[in-house]
């Protein structure tokens, strides 16, 4: 085992799997090994240095990276991401944080006195299947909802996040190319018209971090909120 992956035993697994996210679970197996641990073990040093600030550090570091990198793609004459504020379709399916991030956003609404409907959110837990330990399966029945319970508990009424500075990291790294027609899923099925865009470089810094908080990415930012 190379030192890399080692650490990352050690250190994010402890004898759990990886949590991998996006590009990175299309091309696992294409990349060198050696690359793969490497990547990770960076994101994850980084990330776990950042002590109690580190939820904010590396939401601010997820945002600068996709400025550089849409820059980056511009200067090679690629579009970039269609994705911007008060864009929602896929505010329209399960969410995920991580707890310090359902802390952190649970405190921002208080201090900003936005209201968490928690009877929504219970309402909305109904449709997620959930395993022995509370764990979303990833098997959802979402659309079957009324219309009207489909939308993030912190979309307001004209379809904006009113949690925007503190979102998840699962909201800031969704990215969407031309057009916001296609991303909203249908009972967790991705349209198959949506173009993503997958920045590898983000998938790397996700697994790491999913990976570190395995015990409650998979609660939902639902359940993770009304457990506060
Ligand atoms: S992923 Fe789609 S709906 Fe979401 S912000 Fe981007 S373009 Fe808009
Ligand atoms: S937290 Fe904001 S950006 Fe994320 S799904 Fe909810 S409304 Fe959309």
């Amino acid at each position: 085992m190379g030192e890399d992956r080692g650490w990352m035993e050690e250190h994010v697994l402890k004898g759990g799997d990886l949590l991998v996210y996006g590009r990175l679970a299309e091309e696992m197996e294409e990349i060198p090994q050696e690359v793969v641990w490497r990547e990770l073990r960076a994101a994850a040093e980084k990330y776990l240095a950042g002590g109690e600030e580190r939820t904010e550090g590396i939401h601010q570091a997820v945002d600068v990276t996709i400025e550089e990198l849409v820059e980056r793609d511009r200067r090679f004459g690629y579009p970039a991401p269609f994705c911007h504020k008060g864009c929602a379709n896929c505010c329209h399916e399960v969410v995920y944080c991580t707890e310090e991030e359902a802390r952190k956003i649970y405190e921002y609404c208080g201090e900003t006195g936005i209201e968490i409907d928690r009877g929504k959110l219970e309402r909305q837990l109904k449709y997620v299947e959930t395993d022995e330990r509370l764990d979303h399966t990833g098997v959802t029945r979402w659309n079957d909802q009324p219309e009207e319970d489909q939308g993030c508990v912190f979309l307001d009424e004209a379809g904006v996040c009113r949690i925007w500075k503190v979102r998840p990291l699962v909201c800031r790294a969704h990215l969407a190319e031309g057009t916001d027609k296609y991303c909203r899923p249908h009972n967790g099925a991705v349209d198959p018209r949506a173009t993503g865009i997958n920045y590898i470089e983000l998938s790397y810094v996700l697994t790491a971090i999913f990976s570190i908080h395995r015990d409650s990415i998979k609660k939902t930012m639902g359940r993770l909120l009304l457990a506060l």
